[in-house]
């Protein structure tokens, strides 16, 4: 029985690095490409004049998979962190003295806010059950109208470009919350890190011994030349761009602008925290981001970086009410099936066009990565049943 040809896995994020790990421990041949010049995908940390920070946004990486916490364990993973997140709230039209509140934001805390009074009105009104309609109605029935102002709309409005009538609630369980209960921290997974130089360290260890081409940006017209010398794909390519039909899926895209600035120390910061969220249409930028905060870095300086929102970066997938664009998706999977003379594989937040935390990534590729083996495995001993019937006959 000859071994199968390797598996193309397309992109060197966690899904793809996990996939590709998996089916090399699997002892499948594999060969990872990537279109960037460097491995690490969307979570990837950069240096500016030696301080650490998130070109692409701030990435903690929390679990609450004991297979995932092992496995990034064994790759270097070690720096435990807890990350809590901060809203500048501009409490009336007037006020020109913003807070800083707690996001998700806590009732211990607004009770000592003028402002109270109405909040707990509304707060009393709620039904029983959330509402799903749509985003707007979902946060309105779980924090009552005056937080939602203050904390959501026009930070929904910033982030999205339309309102949070307009946006599917789908996404917000879980994300969206009303604490009455003092826990401070975002994330309530027992595994919670911050790599102290990135993700990317963790990702490259996962590809010890795994081949990779950097700079390699496929498409679907590449399906057949990668069949002549690999046996099945995994994709975590957006299958909008590998397909060629930009346009036919909606992705809202942030442009972060990362800015260096002095500090009096090796252990200052210039901001109040590594997360601030900024709703107020006043400022143009949703929220600053300080990675220093988190990796514990120290270093003379700092990076704050702004994010604005509305690029043509493929960040997050929209979530309309009808998932018009999940449908879609689907559908190009079915086109890229039909054109490939191998099996294509799908996982990743951009070919399942889906909003996923690093540690779903993973275990995405790592699914994936079994799926395939037992696809080629199962193929590989096609050949033999026959033999293995004669030599049952005799007896
Ligand atoms: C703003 C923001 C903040 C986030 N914060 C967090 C957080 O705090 N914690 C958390 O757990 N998760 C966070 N996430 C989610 C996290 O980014 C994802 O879970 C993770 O990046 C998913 O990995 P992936 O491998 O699916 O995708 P990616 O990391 O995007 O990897 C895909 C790879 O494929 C490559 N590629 C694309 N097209 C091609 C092609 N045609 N040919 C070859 N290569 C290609 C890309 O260059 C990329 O390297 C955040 C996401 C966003 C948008």
């Amino acid at each position: 029985m000859s071994a199968p040809a390797p598996v193309a896995v397309v992109g060197a994020g966690w899904a793809g690095a996990a996939a590709a790990h998996r089916l090399h421990r699997l002892g499948l041949a594999v060969h990872v490409y990537e279109r960037a010049p460097v491995t690490g995908g969307h979570s990837r940390a950069e240096r500016l004049r030696g301080v650490l920070y998130e070109p692409n946004g701030p990435h903690i990486f929390h679990t609450a998979n004991p297979e995932v916490a092992a496995l990034v364990g064994r790759h270097g993973m070690a720096r435990r962190y807890e990350h809590r997140v901060l809203t500048e709230v501009y409490l009336h039209e007037d006020d020109d003295a913003p807070r800083l509140l707690a996001w998700p934001p806590q009732v211990s805390e607004l009770r000592e806010l003028p402002l109270w009074p109405r909040v707990a009105a509304e707060l009393a009104a709620r039904p029983r059950t959330p509402s799903r309609t749509d985003l707007e109605a979902y946060c309105v029935s779980i924090m009552g109208r005056t937080l939602f102002d203050l904390f959501i709309r026009d930070y929904t409005e910033k982030q999205w470009g339309r309102s949070a009538h307009e946006l599917s609630a789908a996404f917000a369980p879980g994300r969206l919350e009303l604490r009455d209960d003092g826990y401070r921290r975002l994330f309530r997974d027992p595994w919670e890190f911050f790599p102290p130089d990135g993700p990317q360290t963790v990702i490259d260890s996962l590809l010890v011994g795994v081949p990779v081409t950097t700079g390699a940006r496929l498409g679907i017209g590449d399906l057949d030349d990668l069949a002549r010398r690999h046996s099945a794909v995994v994709l975590t390519a957006p299958l909008d761009e590998f397909t060629g039909r930009t346009g036919e899926l909606a992705w809202r895209g942030i442009r972060t602008v990362s800015c260096y600035e002095p500090t009096h120390g090796p252990g200052s910061t210039a901001t109040p925290g590594y997360v601030v969220n900024r709703p107020s249409h006043r400022v143009p930028y949703t929220r600053t981001v300080e990675t220093k905060h988190a990796s514990g870095q120290r270093v003379q300086g700092t990076v704050v970086s702004y994010e604005y929102p509305g690029s043509a970066e493929r960040h997050y997938p929209v979530p309309t009410p009808d998932r018009r664009y999940e449908r879609r998706n689907a559908e190009l999977k079915d086109v890229i099936r039909a054109r490939s003379p191998i099996p294509v594989h799908f996982c990743g937040r951009l070919a399942d066009y889906t909003y996923i935390n690093q540690d779903r990534a993973i275990e995405q590729g790592l699914a994936c990565a079994r799926q395939v083996a037992d696809h080629l495995l199962h193929a590989a001993d096609a050949p033999t049943r026959p033999v293995r019937t004669e030599n049952r006959s005799p007896a």
